[in-house]
């Protein structure tokens, strides 16, 4: 290791930046995230610097560094976009006693900055001692997402309950505690009642542990997107690595179980074998059952669970219950199917709504408002509309929809395997049938693929590298 990170007391303590272009931005909007005080010394300094400097952030002093000028500073940074110059402040700087830095320059640096991800008081450096910018830029990104933005509020209020704390016994009890609070309590706490609500959450979850009352169990309805695992949110990754239980549909992809906690219980809710309402029941009861027993449930439903997902028949079965719960919507398979084809869902002067539909109900072939569908410009997505494909294009015909509307089939949107099919309404059936079938298929109405994407093999090529 030739450089050792270390974290330096900077709080009112000089910090002096030689620069005005863009380099010195870049430093700045780290440097401002400490309590130093900073100048910034630049003979042309960018715009943006004169507005820190007027919102009294930074002290700009508009002339080239002087000998003097970085005079008792903890740190020195030489980033004036210019190696002459560079040259010249940080032999300056080194002669008044800092300790310096100069941009891109690793060899004449006395130290170098790290990628930082900042959850203040919670910070990570990040250094790769300049083998690997990407690498270090990758990890910052991967640990971005992994870690809740709530964070450095969670761990300054946990910081006053520490004392507390120290009543529940040393060691396993208390790591619990602080476990449960950092990824479970705070979180929810934060996200229900906002900064105000985590010292009520954790004096009351003090409280549980301190009387050892079992934990209470939730269930959380997660979209999971269409397939492809980087359509996930955040938020629904974060519960995937904490659930205990996770009930998943046959449409999530194996790519997205994956990303469960190795000692989750995956349960699959698509292969039990009954009649659609019977499942539902069924659904419900495990989750019920689970959480009652204290776990934390994971829902997790293809696309959306607010679109065609009985959502409202979950949420009531939970809330009988009387159970925590929340929702985390998901990328609903007619986003993904409109990306796949380059098209956008609504457009001026074309389509200024967009109607979802579904192709089948519980009663069989949904009926719809086929009039209205039937109005040129008109734009629908139509879920589980594959199998219903004749009765719609029938419908449609009869209502007066005019045979040339295009109609393209999405197969797998977002998926390595996915599929385009590119027709109209008048051979919307006989082209399905000949295309066959091997996985969830959305029907977009009234959407052409944008021409250039219409040469459906570059798609696949594309989509099958990112994969690889
Ligand atoms: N909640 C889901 C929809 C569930 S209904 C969502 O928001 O996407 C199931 C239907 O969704 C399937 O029959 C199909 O029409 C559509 N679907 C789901 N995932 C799909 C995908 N990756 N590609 C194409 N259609 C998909």
């Amino acid at each position: 290791m030739d450089h050792f990170p270390i974290f330096l007391a900077v709080e009112g303590r000089r910090i002096v930046v030689s620069g005005g272009g863009e380099a010195a931005l870049a430093k700045l909007r780290l440097l401002l995230k400490t309590t130093a005080r900073i100048t910034v010394l630049a003979a042309d300094p960018m715009p943006a610097l004169a507005d820190l400097a007027a919102q009294r952030r930074i002290t700009l002093v508009r002339r080239a560094l002087e000998p003097g000028d970085a005079l008792c500073a903890a740190l020195f940074y030489a980033a004036n976009d210019d190696a002459r110059e560079d040259a010249r402040v940080a032999a300056l700087a080194r002669a008044d006693g800092a300790l310096v830095n100069w941009v891109d320059n690793l060899e004449h640096s006395a130290f170098i900055t790290p990628a930082i991800v900042d959850r203040d008081p919670v910070t990570i450096a990040i250094g790769t001692e300049g083998a690997a910018p990407v690498l270090a830029r990758a990890i910052k990104a991967d640990l971005e997402a992994r870690l809740p933005a709530t964070l450095g509020l969670a761990a300054r209020i946990g910081k006053g309950f520490r004392k507390a704390a120290e009543a529940l016994p040393m060691g396993r009890k208390r790591r619990d505690f602080w476990a449960e609070y950092y990824f479970n309590t705070a979180p929810q706490a934060i996200e229900k009642d906002g900064e105000a609500g985590l010292e009520p959450a954790l004096s009351a979850l003090l409280d549980r542990h301190l009387s050892a009352t079992p934990a209470q169990g939730r269930v959380d309805l997660v979209g999971a997107g269409p397939g492809d695992p980087e359509l996930l949110t955040l938020k629904a990754r974060r519960l995937l690595d904490r659930a205990d239980v996770v009930i998943h549909d046959r449409l999530v992809a194996p790519a997205i179980l994956e990303l469960a906690r190795r000692e989750a219980l995956l349960v699959d809710a698509g292969k039990t074998g009954f009649g659609p309402s019977m499942a539902q029941e069924e659904i419900c009861s495990l989750m019920v059952s689970h959480a009652a027993q204290g776990a934390h449930v994971v829902r997790l439903k293809g696309g959306d669970p607010a679109v065609f997902g009985r959502l409202d028949d979950e949420i009531t079965a939970i809330e009988a219950a009387g159970l925590d719960w929340s929702v985390v919507p998901g990328v609903t398979a007619a986003s993904a199917a409109a990306a796949q084809i380059g098209q956008s869902l609504t457009r001026r002067a074309r389509n200024s709504s967009l109607r979802v539909l579904t192709g089948h109900d519980m009663e069989g072939f949904a009926e719809q408002d086929w009039r209205g569908l039937a109005r040129p410009g008109t734009v629908a997505a139509i879920y589980m509309g594959a199998r219903g494909a004749r009765f719609i294009q029938g419908r449609l015909m009869m209502h007066g929809a005019p045979p040339e509307t295009p109609v393209t089939v999405v197969e797998n949107a977002s998926r390595p395997e996915a599929r385009v099919i590119e027709t109209s309404l008048a051979r919307l059936a006989a082209d399905l049938e000949q295309a066959g079938r091997s996985g969830p298929m959305i029907l977009l109405y009234g959407l052409a693929p944008r021409a250039a994407r219409a040469a459906l093999p570059d798609l696949q090529d594309s989509q099958q590298e990112e994969f690889a």
